[in-house]
């Protein structure tokens, strides 16, 4: 089983600590969220395994962390100034204002039953196309549209990977086909922001270009496609909830050889099962299209630098057939919090105990679990079984994430782990003392085991394993 809808996610994230409404104690902010204390460690869960699956276990991709705010000349030359752009239609009856592509992600304001257009007093009014990118100004300004002063919040990190092609290129001595990584905050002024942190203003990307010949792209398109399912599966994401959806000659960007999305089941509400399914990442064969619009020296037809600002030439030289050229790029991209929003779908479940009352289980796989190991006392006025168990917290914390909990009877104690996905209960009781051994309750299947205190650390390192 997996989550039966968003507002499942987002009602038990509230109540334990996930995610919380962005500046809430002032009303909110449309589509803002605060990662709490377990969000932000479900977050990093999702960023160390990407990281150590690209730049750590393999030994072609390098990382990076480049500048949110670059030179707007960045933007002008990536095509953002021109063409980032979401078609904006209003609808003159409930004045709400909606993205033309996406109506069947949002409500029409006087008739929240239906889809904006889908009622007979809706009228909207035809596309127009709306910048996405954030604009501020930088340094002290004479006036707030000073264009000298112009910059930008970047929409996504993959640009600046691309303006530093030369630079890791020199400096890390690579041979194609090569990677670079990054993780960071990229911003968009979307129109119709929604659902939970599947769509926000400011989101997390987790991106990575694959550089590499022309003629060896569409293998390398088709493996990173490949890997990462595999990838998302590692995660916890079921493949039943995942698909694939090939984006058609007229969706592609018009610098794009092919796109594949990975679609994730976040709507299994919607009755008509093609609805279900939104992106959760997307796969591009970029061609040599950023490598070259950066560059100084490509000319167009009529024999004018493309870029007579660049002072670079992002080309790669090839001591092997003495050949200069532009490298292909393949871009998976993904964002950190739409793949927090599945993981947290795919792994709820409820079961129900023997006294018949409903309890939420977080299946997370150990590795995305926020809190590995929850250590429990059983009688918190009992001074030893009290001291035992904090020594236990403290002896485990160095290599798992470990907590230690005396708020509740056992039960409660009990379930609220179980929501949060922790896996291992250990629970210190009477016995203990004698026996210097500990339960170990399971998440999934709530059996219980008696281990002795000092393999416990070994014990627990292994199932986490
Ligand atoms: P969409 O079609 O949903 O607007 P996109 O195709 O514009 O997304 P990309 O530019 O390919 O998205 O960005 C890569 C990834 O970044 C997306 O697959 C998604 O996981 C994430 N992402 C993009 N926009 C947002 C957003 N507004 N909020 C949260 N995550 C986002």
């Amino acid at each position: 089983m997996s989550a039966p809808n968003i507002e499942t996610i987002v009602s038990l994230s509230k109540r334990r600590g996930f995610v919380f409404p962005a500046s809430e104690i002032y009303g909110g902010l449309g589509s803002s969220w605060d990662y709490g204390p377990l969000g932000v460690e479900l977050a990093n869960n999702i960023k160390k395994s990407w990281w150590r699956w690209l730049v750590y276990e393999r030994d072609d991709i390098e990382g990076i962390d480049s500048s949110i705010i670059q030179n707007r000349l960045v933007w002008k030359y990536s095509g953002h100034e021109q063409t980032f752009h979401d078609p904006l239609v209003d609808c003159r009856t409930c004045k709400g204002r909606f993205r033309l592509d996406k109506l069947l992600d949002v409500q029409c304001v006087d008739h929240p039953e239906v889809h904006p257009g889908e009622n007979k007093d809706c009228s909207l009014t035809e596309a127009r196309e709306f910048n996405l990118m954030f604009r501020t100004t930088m340094g002290a300004v004479s006036s707030d549209d000073d264009p000298a002063a112009l910059a930008y919040l970047r929409p996504e990190t993959a640009q600046g990977i691309f303006i530093n092609f030369a630079n890791v290129l020199n400096t890390s001595r690579r041979k194609l086909p090569f990677g670079i990584a990054q993780i960071g905050k990229a911003f968009r002024n979307e129109v119709t922001p929604g659902n939970f942190i599947f769509r926000t203003r400011e989101f997390e990307q987790m991106e990575m270009e694959y550089f590499c010949r022309a003629e060896d792209a569409p293998r390398l398109h088709q493996e990173w496609i490949d890997g990462f399912q595999a990838w998302l599966q590692s995660l916890g994401i079921s493949a039943a909830n995942m698909s694939l959806y090939e984006q058609s000659a007229e969706e592609l960007a018009h610098y794009a050889e092919r796109t594949v999305d990975i679609m994730y089941r976040f709507f299994p509400e919607r009755e008509d099962e093609s609805k279900q399914w939104d992106e959760l990442m997307g796969i591009a064969n970029r061609t040599d299209y950023d490598l070259r619009v950066h560059s100084k020296k490509p000319e167009d037809a009529e024999g004018k630098r493309i870029n007579p600002d660049s002072t670079e030439d992002l080309s790669y030289f090839d001591p092997q057939t003495s050949e200069r050229f532009y490298p292909y790029v393949i871009e998976p991209a993904i964002g950190v919090n739409r793949t927090l929003l599945a993981v947290m779908m795919d792994a709820y479940t409820e079961k129900t105990n023997e006294k018949g009352e409903v309890r939420v289980i977080l299946k997370l796989k150990p590795e995305m679990a926020p809190i590995k190991v929850a250590v429990l006392p059983l009688a918190k006025n009992n001074d030893e079984i009290v001291t035992m168990a904090k020594k236990i917290k403290h002896e485990l914390q160095s290599s798992m994430r470990t907590v230690y909990d005396d708020t509740g009877g056992i039960g409660k104690l009990y379930a609220r782990q179980d929501e949060i996905g922790t896996p291992f209960c250990v629970t210190v009781d009477h016995e203990s003392l004698d026996d210097h051994a500990v339960t170990v309750r399971d998440r999934d299947t709530w059996v219980q085991e008696r281990v002795d205190v000092d393999s416990l650390s070994e014990y627990l390192g292994s199932r986490l394993r």
